[in-house]
């Protein structure tokens, strides 16, 4: 019995998965622009749903006909007649229809052979474009179908209208669509387990794919697409899921437990933690004492603190004699968070390296065999550098810094070093609700709710380029007070398509106004070594303004940064905004954002009013993401695990809330594994979005 489903399932497969060009009917040049649409195989086709659909539920009478408008009639043909018009190589057929309100003439160009398919006599539905013609409406072209049953007529219903088909005729595609559908419905595995479809009265697949292709009505249609949406996040749910339990369950960690590093590192701090980094190590020392690796994220508004979480940790990774490797995504942020641990932890006799770009061979080979035999015990540095090139002794945890998701380029690098380490990644993008639910539903997330004692709001303001004396002057008094100025530029070089200053061209005239203040400038293109430069002398004071793109957006923490300009503040993210306005007020100082405009002769545009409006990071993220959707939202690059067809992540939370519960407890159940169809398309997500 057993053995006859499964070969039954299998010849099922077949038909799903057999490709489009061993259907009759679709030669290679066919097969090829299919190719183009994405359409490989039996499944992609059913899949591939109407773009919309055209309304043809009613039909019109014949004398209630408007002009330019597509209509459906039903309809008696009175006469019917073939013309050739001399002189041209026109071959015109033109009827007379009739319904019981009055009568319309309908005309076709080079169709062979209709007036053999549409008779004198014959009732038929026609639909076709109303047009005008010597002041009388005609019917132009019309698709008919000869029936006595009207509302059968597959004229007319909810029609669907499929996204282009270039170089195949949108007939030819339906009729394809139609033979497959009718063959490959009946086949469909369903993907969502029967206990959760029945939970969430979800209408079977089979049902669903056909709703989609030919609506019956718009109830129908929803709940069609309401149990894609379903099936589309409960497939990254569970997969989530699934990846969270290797990560815990595959290797064992090294424990970590704060002992006496920890504690003098503590003492040693010249003020005290706030409340919720206290909260955030004592979640974490909760993880990492046991030997199931910890995946958690530290989530933390700009200034609230989370380097310090993360020398804590290190402190603690010493007292348990292992070690740990911090890594964040520049050279600049893995200089100031080594300057960090160095400060931090090296009085108390850790040993730290840091492994940069340019370093000298002999220093870098040292830190190499550091590493190698355990003599170091704190080791920073970028991503690149970190894990291709050193190979750790005994590597109890990994901080991640300013990273938005762990990917599976980093999870990689990690199992190369052949242990289990305990992962802290920390962001201070705000990630709304939706979006943390589905990219970091594997992670556990710690929150940095309160600031540092001492921050206070930042004030932001709002002006315009022909303000520019009084904010020069404004600079100067600033700069008069021991405070120092980032002026961030939305691009390096001049273009022709924008009034705002390229960094360079600002820097030139900041120089010409302001050079006695001392004013540098950094961006993207340059070397890692001149970036530093450049901030070195910016954090010693020797400049007081730096000029540059949005390369000081992310984590750059220099204590007396007091004012930061951001021109065309129209052009950056609010969470960039939020990120780049974070950047002062850092050391007890009054922090001041400037967003400046061109001119704000229409008033303050919405976008920015939110600016003023709060400064929570959180809420920004949302109004961010409800501008721009997901990707847009700073720092998260397209990303393919958030990309649905179906769900929305501004809209279906309850949806998503209802998916995660339903995945999680199909895992608690340890029967994941007896829905194969649901394991496979797990598996097609993930493969292709890591
Ligand atoms: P972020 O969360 O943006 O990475 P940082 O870790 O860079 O923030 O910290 C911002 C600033 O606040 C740093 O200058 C840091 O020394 C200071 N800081 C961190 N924690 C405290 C605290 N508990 N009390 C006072 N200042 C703190
Ligand atoms: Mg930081």
């Amino acid at each position: 019995m057993k053995k006859t489903e499964t070969a039954e399932k299998k010849s099922d497969g077949g038909f799903l998965a057999a490709r489009l060009d061993t259907l009759s009917g679709v030669g290679e040049k066919r097969s090829l622009l299919l190719e183009k649409l994405g359409l490989r195989t039996v499944s992609d086709l059913i899949e591939f749903f109407p773009r919309k659909y055209e309304d043809r539920r009613s039909f019109t009478a014949v004398s209630a006909l408007q002009e330019g408008t597509k209509a459906v009639i039903f309809a008696y043909v009175s006469s019917i007649e073939r013309h050739r018009i001399p002189g041209k190589k026109l071959d015109m057929v033109t009827a007379v229809l009739q319904d019981s309100s009055a009568e319309i003439r309908a005309f076709w160009f080079n169709r062979k052979g209709l007036e053999y398919l549409l008779r004198e006599g014959d009732t038929a539905v026609f639909c076709g474009e109303i047009v005008s013609y010597g002041n009388r409406l005609q019917l132009s072209n019309p698709e008919f179908e000869v029936t006595k049953n009207p509302k059968k007529s597959v004229l007319t219903g909810i029609i669907p209208i499929y996204p282009s088909t270039e170089g195949l005729k949108a007939h030819w595609f339906k009729k394809l669509m139609s033979d497959v559908l009718e063959k490959a419905l009946p086949l469909t595995e369903e993907i969502i387990p029967e206990k959760f479809a029945e939970k969430r009265s979800l209408m079977p697949r089979a049902n669903a794919v056909m709703q989609l292709h030919r609506p019956l009505d718009e109830a129908g249609w929803r709940e069609a697409r309401r149990r894609f949406a379903y099936e589309e996040l409960f497939i990254v749910q569970a997969g989530l899921v699934l990846r969270r339990h290797a990560l815990k369950s595959c290797r064992s960690a090294a424990k970590i437990i704060p002992g006496k590093i920890y504690e003098a590192f503590s003492a040693s701090l010249p003020f005290s933690l706030t409340g919720s980094q206290q909260q955030a190590l004592k979640e974490i020392f909760a993880d990492t004492s046991s030997e199931e690796p910890m995946s958690r994220l530290l989530q933390g508004d700009v200034g609230s603190g989370k380097t310090l979480v993360a020398v804590g940790l290190a402190a603690a990774c010493c007292d348990s004699g292992v070690q740990c490797a911090v890594m964040a995504p520049t050279e600049i942020l893995a200089a100031q968070l080594y300057a960090e641990m160095e400060k931090r932890l090296s009085p108390l006799g850790v040993k730290t390296a840091f492994v940069k770009g340019g370093q000298r061979l002999s220093e870098r080979n040292a830190i190499i065999k550091g590493a190698g035999n355990g003599e170091i015990n704190v080791i920073v540095g970028t991503q690149a550098l970190l894990f291709d090139r050193v190979k750790f002794k005994n590597l109890g945890a990994v901080v991640i810094d300013e990273q938005q998701r762990f990917g599976v380029e980093q999870r990689k690098a990690i199992v190369r070093q052949g242990k289990a380490p305990h992962l802290l990644m920390m962001s201070a993008t705000p990630i709304p609700r939706s979006l943390a639910m589905t990219l970091f539903a594997d992670l556990d997330i710690s929150l940095l709710t309160d600031r540092p004692e001492g921050r206070k709001k930042i004030e932001t303001r709002v002006t315009d380029l022909k303000q520019m004396a009084v904010l020069l002057q404004f600079l100067i008094d600033e700069a008069a007070k021991g405070g120092r100025v980032y002026w961030v530029c939305p691009r390096v070089e001049e273009s022709e398509a924008s009034t705002a200053a390229s960094a360079k061209k600002r820097f030139a005239f900041l120089k010409k106004h302001l050079g006695r203040l001392g004013v540098g400038l950094v961006y993207g293109g340059m070397s890692g070594d001149e970036k530093e430069e450049e901030l070195k002398k910016f954090r010693g004071g020797e400049t007081k303004i730096l000029a540059g793109t949005t390369v000081v957006e992310v984590g750059i923490d220099v204590p007396e940064a007091s004012v930061m300009v951001v021109e065309g503040a129209e052009r950056f993210g609010l969470s960039q905004l939020h990120q780049l306005r974070g950047r002062t007020g850092r050391g007890g100082r009054r922090g001041v954002c400037i967003l400046l405009v061109e001119n704000l002769e229409n008033g303050i545009p919405d976008r920015l009013q939110t600016m003023l409006d709060t400064d929570d990071g959180f809420k920004i993220a949302e109004a961010d993401l409800e501008l721009r959707g997901s990707g847009e939202i700073s720092g998260f690059a397209q990303h393919g695990l958030t990309e649905f067809k179906f769900a929305d992540l501004k809209k279906d939370l309850t949806l998503i809330r209802k998916t995660r519960e339903d995945a999680a407890e199909l895992a608690e159940s340890g029967e994941i594994e007896k829905y194969p169809s649901l394991l496979e398309a797990v598996e097609k997500r993930f493969l292709q979005n890591g």
